[in-house]
């Protein structure tokens, strides 16, 4: 039965309430937070998805190591745990002035209103949705290629690879030559970390079924960056120690090389130069999302929300943004990176002015200070690379290997740390271990 497409009004059950728009690695582990200590009736979250997926891990999700089903955790188990609100569907619309918000109806496959349109009145609102793909005007990029922005971007990008490798496998079988021709566009972290993993992904496949193809020579990975180098903000010897790793990997590293044409199964750049593509990766930007410039709130070239150092968006008192939405300063007179130990430590930030707040105190003096740990880029499932900074400023480790990989898992476990506590992450984490010992390697259907 259609529900009624009638606007429901949900008012506050206190008048002092935060409303957190977008659970992702900062929005969520800020409203687990509150809700723990203030509870539902203070403390809502609106996400446009029902299960939540940390980022980072979307590269492994895309090349069927991880199964969105097993990690995806349900915000409404997750509000239920720790106390906050959920409400279900993108905000659409703000009015700063009356302190109101619209979030869309939600509709099912057939078109019809499930949940009707809602409006939600706050105290004080905290934007935290995340980033978009940024296409740069690239021909073709938007039509032709998935993202890793998104969930759904990075199972639809499993699902079209096995695919692809169904195809190849049959047309071997009648005595043809094939195979599968993946390309990447941006050297970024999350580009090099999805082509490690898509080439220890392949063999496994390979050993699952797909035996008529060879990994190495039929499943080819090109990793296309315009900069001179790949992972172009890292340490130069990180960056190196990636390339040696993805060459061990047969992964071909183009660097230097701006695309600048995209078409359904090909890609052309700047030089003239056009490469097979089956299926193509964009991971070359991200920009803030496009809502943000129809709220009324100050935003820069690149359409983040203008924040303050205190993560208060400029000249609204009572409004937050925190994440890769927020253009926040930095104390080198730049910009706070879009990165989810940024969003963590915002969250941190945020958590502790609200607690003030809540409690009737001033809020804390202090600005938020971005504090840059380094960088770790998975190489597949065993290794990784990356920097670690030092006290003193400037001053930072090259790590590689076992060591490095472990660090970057605990990433991963701060997270589900702050969102699910300390007893039920490790159980999690052990209940993991143990699945993975007993279910195929890669995600098969
Ligand atoms: C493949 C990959 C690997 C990465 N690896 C790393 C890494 O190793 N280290 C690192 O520091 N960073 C990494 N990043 C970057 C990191 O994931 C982001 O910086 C981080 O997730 C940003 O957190 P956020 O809270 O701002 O947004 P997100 O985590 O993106 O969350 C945004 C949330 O908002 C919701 N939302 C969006 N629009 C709306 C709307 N209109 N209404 C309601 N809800 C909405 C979304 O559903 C989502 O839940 C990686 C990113 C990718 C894609």
């Amino acid at each position: 039965m259609q529900a009624s497409q009638a606007t429901v009004t949900e008012n506050p059950r206190h008048p002092d309430n935060i409303v957190i728009v977008g659970g992702g690695a900062g929005g969520l582990e800020l409203a687990c937070k509150l809700g723990r200590q203030f509870g539902r009736s203070r403390v809502t979250l609106i996400d446009c998805r029902l299960s939540h997926i940390w980022k980072p891990s979307l590269h492994e999700v895309a090349a069927g190591t991880l199964d969105i089903h097993q990690e995806g955790l349900s915000y409404q188990m997750l509000a239920h745990d720790n106390g906050f609100t959920f409400v279900y569907g993108p905000l659409t619309a703000l009015d700063a002035e009356a302190r109101r918000l619209s979030v869309a109806a939600v509709r099912n496959d057939a078109g019809e209103v499930m949940i009707p349109q809602r409006e939600l009145t706050y105290a004080c609102l905290c934007i935290a949705v995340g980033s978009v793909s940024n296409y740069f005007g690239v021909p073709g990029a938007r039509e032709h290629t998935i993202s890793l922005n998104a969930t759904e971007d990075a199972e639809r990008f499993r699902l079209k690879m096995l695919e692809l490798l169904t195809m190849a496998e049959m047309r071997k079988e009648t005595g043809h030559e094939a195979g599968v021709d993946i390309v990447i566009i941006g050297g970024g972290a999350t580009g090099v970390e999805l082509a490690a993993e898509l080439r220890e992904a392949s063999g496994v496949y390979a050993d699952y079924g797909f035996r008529r193809l060879d990994p190495g020579r039929d499943v080819r990975i090109t990793l296309l960056e315009g900069a001179p180098r790949i992972l172009a903000p890292l340490p130069e010897r990180v960056s190196s120690a990636a390339i040696r790793l993805l060459a061990k990997r047969h992964v071909t590293v183009v660097a230097g090389c701006r695309v600048t044409d995209i078409r359904a199964n090909s890609v052309t750049d700047a030089e003239g130069v056009t490469r097979p593509a089956d299926i193509c990766v964009w991971a070359a930007g991200i920009k803030a999302p496009e809502l943000l410039a129809t709220l009324g709130l100050p935003t820069n070239k690149a359409g983040q929300l203008e924040v303050t150092g205190h993560l208060t968006i400029k000249g609204f008192a009572d409004i937050y943004a925190i994440g890769d939405c927020a253009a926040c300063p930095n104390a080198e007179g730049g910009l706070v990176p879009p990165r989810a130990q940024a969003a963590h430590q915002q969250a941190d930030y945020l958590f502790e002015v609200l607690q003030h707040r809540f409690a009737g105190k001033p809020a804390p003096a202090h600005p938020y200070v971005y504090r840059d740990y380094g960088s770790l880029v998975s190489i597949g499932q065993q290794t990784t690379v990356g920097s670690l900074m030092g006290s003193l400023k400037g001053l930072s480790w090259f790590v590689e290997g076992f060591y490095a990989r472990i660090m970057y898992m605990s990433l991963h476990l701060m997270h589900h740390r702050a969102i699910l506590g300390t007893l039920r992450t490790a159980v999690l984490a052990l209940g993991r271990f143990l699945v993975k010992r007993t279910t195929a390697l890669v995600k098969l259907h």
